[in-house]
């Protein structure tokens, strides 16, 4: 078989399993189990005889993982989040490009380099990472209730901005934090999808993402709930709290951040015009 044939049997096998970016997804396959780039493939390699048939069994391994619907970032254990290439796998959320406005409202907002930042159900540390490597802030925490997420984003950090420079504890939301520890600023995107709606979303999604990564309890809100609670002691005076919301979240959410007694609340949209992200403020003078 010619490295064009194989790749065209991948393409088809993936359309008949219901992959909807089957061609981008065979080819990413395809590229990351033969090593051969785009231009080397048209340039000279497409009507070459492959050989190593060790090579074509990876492929097919990879392959069937995908036609069983397991998302493509986890087969490549890769996805670029801020223009940075972050480790995913299956115990951590994959980075989704609509966090990137809750990264970048925090960068416009805070530029001393000082803040004090952490980031609540940090998963794979998309945010936290980030935040340290493209604002260069000093103090940047993560906390996650998963071990193996802890793993993996202290992982990220070595890998993106250097050990130590981000601290990733394991913790259910504030369990493992003293009454002392406040931030500047605390940013979260917590489970929140509602537990009834989890089992119609994309079989990616509902089959392979961790569960307890996107389960928010049956109306969605749980997190939010504890979260509002929580972080009116662990927030300094003059702090904020910015959450990634569901699309359909944002004046529940405000409500729930109002009730505790926050201020200046705030929703913020994403690049397709959605609520996105809720902000506010914490002043206790
Ligand atoms: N945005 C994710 C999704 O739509 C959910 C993320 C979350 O629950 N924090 O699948």
């Amino acid at each position: 078989m010619t490295w064009r044939q194989i790749l065209e049997a991948g393409k088809g096998q993936l359309k008949a399993a219901g992959v909807a970016e089957y061609e981008l997804d065979a080819w990413y396959l395809f590229e990351y189990a033969f090593g051969i780039s785009r231009a080397h493939f048209y340039l000279c390699a497409k009507d070459e005889e492959t050989a190593s048939s060790e090579q074509r069994e990876v492929y097919e391994t990879y392959l069937k993982r995908r036609e069983a619907r397991e998302p493509l970032q986890y087969i490549l254990g890769e996805q670029e989040f801020m223009g940075l290439s972050f480790y995913v796998n299956r115990h951590v959320l994959i980075p989704r490009q609509d966090t990137e406005i809750l990264v970048e409202t925090v960068l416009s907002r805070h530029e001393r380099k000082e803040t004090s930042i952490l980031d609540m159900c940090a998963g794979s540390g998309c945010i936290a990472v980030s935040l340290a490597a493209l604002g260069g802030y000093f103090c940047i925490m993560g906390a996650d209730i998963s071990h193996e997420a802890v793993f993996t984003a202290r992982k990220n950090a070595a890998r993106l901005c250097g050990s130590g420079t981000v601290r990733f504890r394991e913790s259910d939301l504030f369990s493992a934090f003293s009454a002392e520890e406040r931030f500047d600023v605390i940013v979260s995107n917590p489970p929140y999808i509602e537990s009834g709606e989890i089992d119609a979303l994309e079989p990616e999604v509902s089959r392979f993402e961790p569960r307890t990564a996107l389960d928010g309890a049956g109306d969605g809100l749980c997190f939010y709930r504890r979260l509002c609670a929580d972080c009116t002691r662990h927030l300094n005076d003059g702090g904020h709290v910015y959450f990634e919301i569901g699309s359909r979240q944002g004046e529940a959410v405000l409500s729930l951040l109002e009730a505790r007694g926050f201020t200046e609340t705030e929703i913020i949209k994403d690049l397709t015009g959605k609520d996105r992200v809720v902000c506010a403020g914490w002043q206790t003078g």
